[in-house]
């Protein structure tokens, strides 16, 4: 078994890292750079480190956090979400310097991180995909001609993207002609690789991705599925699970459709699948080789705690679970948190958190790495806190969630939350009828106003009272 994890990551997800290490009776090592010197992680892990002052360079240096691994005794790394956690590079030195990288092999995660390689293995296990280029478009002229056989809407997506970063969708010619320069330099700028591939653009799908895990042995189970259609700008806000609007049939042919994906390409660890849905029309979109940010609502319904489950794995040890043994139970519903203004086009507001109260009660589960007087750095990606709310029934969860983000008290920040709560007061949500154009379909949820809470206020004029005294 993993005796000590070099988490190589930050925020809510080294925090939830730690918390399934301890209960496994495994140390852990934070790191962090400067501007995350008083940053929650560090405090509850067991020991931390420092990489210099630069806020991103240490979070993204392999081959130093492979040294420090080693360094610190460490016998295996976790690199979370985002940073490195898809960086074939950073697996294989884990592999060449003997530290378990707690993910996929590194070669798995080099081919399902290119999305084109991808779609290629996926053909062939016999997974359908969305309609588009064999491999990556060579010049304007291919994807025009391409364009012309799919149809219009196309997509152009970057091959090495993430982060719903580098895609854009084109419904004429001449927009393909403005957009396909576009997504090149987005793609060589954001993920250093011009590469770029097309897609037919499924109008107003419904994204439902399946969490799978996978052993060394072998074996492939899925946890079923999560509605991750609620986004704007192609990434995620609200996630559901399992998805309200899945037939039984649609659900079992769906999970089994991600268990093949990932015996076709020999994965281990845990992984999701992600598919686009239209009618009875399912598509395999991509693979994301890492914990997700949602796999929180996963843990929820099914009880299965999923990093517990990846630091198993990745010590050798087989699945706790058969497929028999899952089930689900009820509803969960994850709302992301983030630092920004929803009425000035999601703006990052980062800044000092002037009072924070985490929201409780039955069903109700925060994950984040916030407290009162915390500095949002500018620097990193600006979700703050996941809420997650469970309940027995769709109705209850929505129900729980309005009471949930009434509870919370975050201030000294812009935040999402009220706009969530106009998405569950919408009717449309509220019977299951959504797809992936809800967000921007929906431009008059954005007309609502932050209420002053009294006991705010009182706060408010407390403190100015106090400043006008000179105490
Ligand atoms: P998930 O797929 O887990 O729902 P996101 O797509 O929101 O999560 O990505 C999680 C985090 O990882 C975000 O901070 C996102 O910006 C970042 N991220 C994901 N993929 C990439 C990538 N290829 N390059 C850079 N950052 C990425
Ligand atoms: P990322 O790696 O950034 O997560 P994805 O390929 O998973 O990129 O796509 C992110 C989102 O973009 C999807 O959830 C969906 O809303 C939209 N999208 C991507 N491809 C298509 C497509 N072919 N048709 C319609 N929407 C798409
Ligand atoms: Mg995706």
């Amino acid at each position: 078994m993993i005796k000590k994890v070099l988490i190589a990551n930050r925020g809510e997800i080294a925090v939830r890292i730690v918390r399934a290490c301890a209960e496994m009776g495994i140390r852990s090592v934070a790191i962090y750079t400067e501007p995350d010197r008083y940053a929650l992680h560090l405090k509850r892990a067991d020991e931390s480190y420092s990489l210099g002052a630069d806020p991103l360079a240490g979070y993204l240096d392999p081959l130093r956090l492979v040294n420090l691994a080693l360094e610190t005794g460490c016998d295996a790394i976790h690199p979370g979400y985002g940073f490195l956690s898809e960086n074939a590079e950073f697996a294989r030195l884990c592999e060449e310097a003997g530290v378990i990288f707690i993910g996929p092999k590194s070669t798995v995660i080099h081919s399902m991180g290119d999305k084109t390689q991808a779609r290629d293995s996926m053909r062939a296990a016999g997974v359908p995909i969305t309609p588009g280029s064999d491999g990556n478009l060579k010049d304007i002229d291919e994807a025009l001609t391409l364009a012309e056989e799919i149809g219009y809407p196309v997509m152009i997506k970057a091959t090495s993207g993430g982060g719903g970063r580098g895609i854009r969708r084109c419904d004429s010619a001449t927009e393909l002609r403005q957009q396909y320069p576009r997504v090149i330099s987005e793609a060589t700028k954001a993920f250093g690789s011009a590469d770029v591939f097309m897609e037919k653009c499924i109008v107003n799908p419904r994204h439902i991705e399946v969490q799978i895990l996978a052993d060394s042995q072998g074996d492939v189970i899925h946890l079923y599925e999560r509605d991750c259609s609620i986004q704007r700008r192609n990434q995620k806000l609200i996630e559901i699970a399992p998805s309200p609007s899945l037939t039984p049939e649609q659900r079992e042919y769906i999970g089994g459709l991600a268990v093949r994906a990932a015996e076709a390409v020999g994965y281990e660890n845990a992984g999701t699948v992600e598919f686009l849905l239209t009618g009875n029309e399912v598509y395999f979109m991509e693979m994301n080789t890492r914990v997700q940010v949602e796999h929180t609502i996963t843990e929820q319904i099914t009880g299965v705690d999923i990093v517990r489950e990846q630091l198993r794995i990745a010590s050798g040890l087989p699945l706790s679970y058969r497929q028999e043994d899952i089930s689900y139970r009820g509803f969960a519903l994850q709302f992301r948190i983030n630092a920004e203004d929803p009425k000035n086009d999601f703006l990052p507001s980062f800044g000092r958190i002037s009072h924070y109260y985490a929201p409780g009660g039955p069903g109700v589960r925060v994950d984040t790495a916030i407290y009162t007087g915390y500095d949002i750095p500018p620097y990193f990606d600006s979700m703050c806190m996941k809420l997650i709310c469970w309940a027995l029934t769709w109705e209850e969860v929505i129900a729980r969630g309005r009471r949930a983000l009434d509870d919370m008290r975050l201030r000294g920040v812009k935040t999402t939350g009220t706009y969530y709560q106009q998405i569950l007061n919408h009717p449309d949500f509220q019977r299951g009828e959504f797809d992936t154009s809800f967000v921007p379909s929906h431009p008059e949820l954005l007309n609502y106003s932050e209420k002053a809470l009294p006991k705010e206020i009182a706060l408010a004029l407390a403190a100015a009272i106090a400043a006008h005294a000179g105490l």
